[in-house]
């Protein structure tokens, strides 16, 4: 994807260095107390960056240099993703005559509080409905290259605009209405309309994909195939059959690796919001 130099969104959160969690606070503390002491009875000087990362654990005690400036990259990656999904959707509800309201993005390291609960980087990327914020820990695009077999930077992209599809259908009231279902169908039968969220979502990403080419032209070669093959890999099924021990991706069932690249490809091909109507598609019911 050509992002270099490209805008970046501003409705970013970075959480990146603070504390996810109260293990990790505990032990900055004690960090600190303990490097304090060290430095007390060595008589060498107070190093203040060390005592910075103490006090914030997780910010950048367990990262090389070189993997800083890596997940530098990657978040200013996903920023341009966010500014280009900004830009699609704030066309696409103009053009339908309603006003699109950005979400926000936050971006986190090992443990996050949303208004979802509290979430580990383990579980992979989600939208919080209850706050209209993304939650994406950076680590998760190496796990998409190194465990899931999904390389490429279009595999992210493809995976910010996924989150952002659960914006789109909560400005829509789409959630909301599969919610109110929750509580009057079997778990089976709600499992289904679970389904039908994700490959919207996943189709939304493509209308986005659709949209961000004819107004940017941001596609690089073999960049919808990174895509495919993302939705491919992190596929129900895909997941089941590899158990890397990753929890699936935010929700509960997401459908096939099939029906995951078919609806990517039709929300690209088509760039036709109308036609994302999972809840109506006879092969879904
Ligand atoms: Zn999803």
């Amino acid at each position: 994807m050509k992002w270099m130099g490209r805008r970046e969104s501003s409705n970013v959160d970075d959480r990146r260095g603070m504390s996810g969690g109260a293990i990790a606070g505990g032990g900055g503390i004690a960090g600190i107390v303990i490097y304090l002491l060290y430095t007390f009875l060595s008589g060498g000087s107070v190093d203040t960056s060390e005592i910075t990362r103490q006090v914030q654990p997780g910010a950048s005690q367990t990262l090389t240099a070189e993997q800083q400036a890596a997940d530098e990259q990657r978040a200013k990656f996903v920023k341009v993703v966010l500014a280009d999904t900004e830009d699609v959707w704030n066309k696409l509800f103009s053009e339908n005559g309603s006003k699109y309201k950005e979400p926000t993005l936050v971006l986190f390291r090992d443990a996050v509080q949303s208004a979802c609960g509290t979430a580990s980087a383990a579980s992979g990327p989600f939208y919080c409905p209850g706050d209209n914020q993304l939650y994406i820990d950076l680590s998760f695009n190496e796990d998409m290259q190194n465990k899931l077999n999904a390389p490429g930077d279009f595999a992210m992209a493809y995976v910010v605009a996924h989150e952002v599809g659960h914006h789109i259908q909560n400005l829509m009231g789409t959630s909301e209405k599969v919610q109110r279902l929750r509580q009057q169908l079997s778990e089976g039968e709600y499992n289904k309309y679970s389904v039908k969220l994700e490959l919207q979502a996943d189709f939304y990403a493509g209308v986005w994909a659709h949209h961000a080419q004819n107004m940017q032209n941001i596609l690089d070669p073999g960049d919808i195939d990174e895509a495919l093959n993302a939705a491919n890999a992190i596929g129900d099924d895909r997941l089941q059959k590899q158990a890397t021990g990753y929890v699936v991706p935010d929700g509960f069932t997401h459908g096939t690796s099939a029906q995951r690249m078919y609806w990517f490809k039709k929300g690209f091909e088509t760039g036709d919001i109308k036609q994302g109507d999972t809840f109506n598609d006879p092969s879904l019911n």
